[in-house]
């Protein structure tokens, strides 16, 4: 059926020129101009309406009728719904599952899991990349104080997705049932666990992970709008230093972190004067596109500049005192990065093995450090058991058969690992890619 409302989609064109040239024929059209776009937005809007109706309303991403058909198509689907759908809003304003076991005692360590942004793996020098980029970590690393996996996959290559995954432990993908709107999130246990949460937010103002109910359970939610610092660079050393205060003042409580990282245009991510590989690229664009007449070395030049700046003004300032005793900092990012090197025209959200290769760390004190191997093919799907091990959460009261937790896998229970690209409900083009070359 997706193939069928694809070429639906397509026919879109044929009503409208039509239509379009029966009016241009019939009537002067420089007189009747706005008649003539009223008559075809009014054809435009139906034909997508009722066709969104009776297909499954699959579609290109990234085509230009896409657009139109999601713009359009919006409030049918959400409160109308389609002969194969019922309408979206009833589908997220499903009830999460509860938890229902309530820990007897006080947490006693501090869970913070901090998700960078647009921050690619191999672009890391704590993962032996050719710039010096992970000072900072490369120093906490000779001392003993990183369990480093090394190259991990994300869930999805764009932030939302990505995050709504981890935010739930789903592994099922595509979510044809709807579960990333059913499943506890990890908030829910945190809770169930006794901790203290934190929803600590440096690049959006307004909800984008989970849903409206959610919002009780984040307990104290920062977003970007309450961060002070003038320079969108100095908010994420802003967040670390808030993690800082807290975690080296008490335990119990349990932090998400997601950071401004480095979203594309990368330049907005460091101040000039830390300019350190020359020439860098002249992109202003906040979008996902690439010029394509930019030269790969000069977005190579910037993106690098962007990582060091942020890696080593975030975790100075977050580990300036040293590491916290019983604290567990788990890193990664949402997604990683194609710097167009083989003439990708988009940064992220797209289908190229870079855009799923993440870096995916923990950070914490030698003695407190398990004896963890690091030689597990790891991806953010792991993340959630790992978080749920570390509150000590009890293994059959889970909701979900969530993916092995970091605290237990061997390098022997590695599995070809996999990334999803597109709608996380399988609508349209989205699939599964192969990560690992067997
Ligand atoms: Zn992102």
């Amino acid at each position: 059926m997706d193939a069928v409302s694809i070429y639906v989609n397509y026919l879109a064109i044929v009503p409208t020129v039509v239509f379009g040239i029966l009016l241009i024929i019939s009537k002067p059209i420089l007189k009747n101009c706005w008649k003539y776009f009223l008559s075809l937005f009014i054809v435009f809007c139906s034909f997508f309406i009722l066709t969104g109706y009776f297909t499954s309303n699959s579609f290109h991403t990234l085509s230009f009728t896409a657009f139109y058909r999601t713009l359009i198509n919006f409030p049918q689907s959400w409160y109308l719904g389609s002969t194969f759908q019922a309408p979206r809003y009833k589908l997220y304003n499903a009830v999460r599952q509860p938890i229902s076991y309530r820990s007897g005692s006080i947490p006693s360590n501090n869970i913070v899991f901090i998700i960078d942004e647009s921050v690619r793996g191999d672009h890391l020098s704590l993962n032996g990349y050719k710039r010096e980029t992970t000072q900072f970590l490369d120093e906490l690393n000779k001392k003993g104080l990183i369990k480093n996996w090394g190259i991990a996959v994300s869930g999805t290559t764009c932030s939302m997705t990505s995050n709504n995954l981890m935010l739930t432990g789903l592994t099922e993908l595509p979510d044809v049932t709807y579960k990333v709107y059913q499943l506890p999130t990890i908030f829910q246990y945190a809770k169930a666990m006794g901790y203290k949460t934190y929803y600590f937010d440096g690049q959006v103002s307004q909800l984008w992970n989970g849903k409206n109910s959610d919002i009780s359970d984040y307990g104290e939610w920062i977003t970007s709008k309450d961060w002070k610092s003038p320079n969108k660079f100095d908010i994420d050393a802003e967040i670390a230093e808030k993690i800082n205060e807290i975690t080296t003042a008490s335990t119990g409580n349990f932090i998400w972190i997601n950071k401004v990282g480095v979203h594309k245009p990368y330049k907005n991510s460091y101040p000039n004067t830390e300019t350190i590989w020359q020439p860098v690229s002249s992109d202003e664009d906040f979008t996902v596109i690439y010029d394509k007449n930019e030269a790969k070395e000069k977005i190579e030049n910037e993106y690098d500049n962007a990582i060091k700046y942020n890696s080593n003004s975030f975790f100075r300032t977050l580990f300036d005192k040293g590491i916290p005793s019983a604290s567990f900092f788990i890193y990664t990012s949402d997604h990683g990065q194609s710097l167009s090197e083989n003439g990708e025209t988009v940064s992220h959200c797209s289908n190229t093995k870079n855009e799923a290769n993440v870096p995916l760390f923990m950070i914490a004190n030698i003695k407190d450090l398990n004896q963890v191997d690091t030689g597990y093919k790891a991806t953010h799907a792991n993340l959630f058991a790992t978080i749920l091990d570390l509150m000590k959460f009890p293994e059959d009261k889970k909701a979900y058969n969530y993916a092995t937790s970091l605290l237990k896998a061997k390098a022997s229970d590695s599995q070809a690992r996999y990334y999803f690209v597109g709608d996380l409900f399988g609508k349209g083009r989205s699939k599964k890619y192969p990560f690992d070359q067997y």
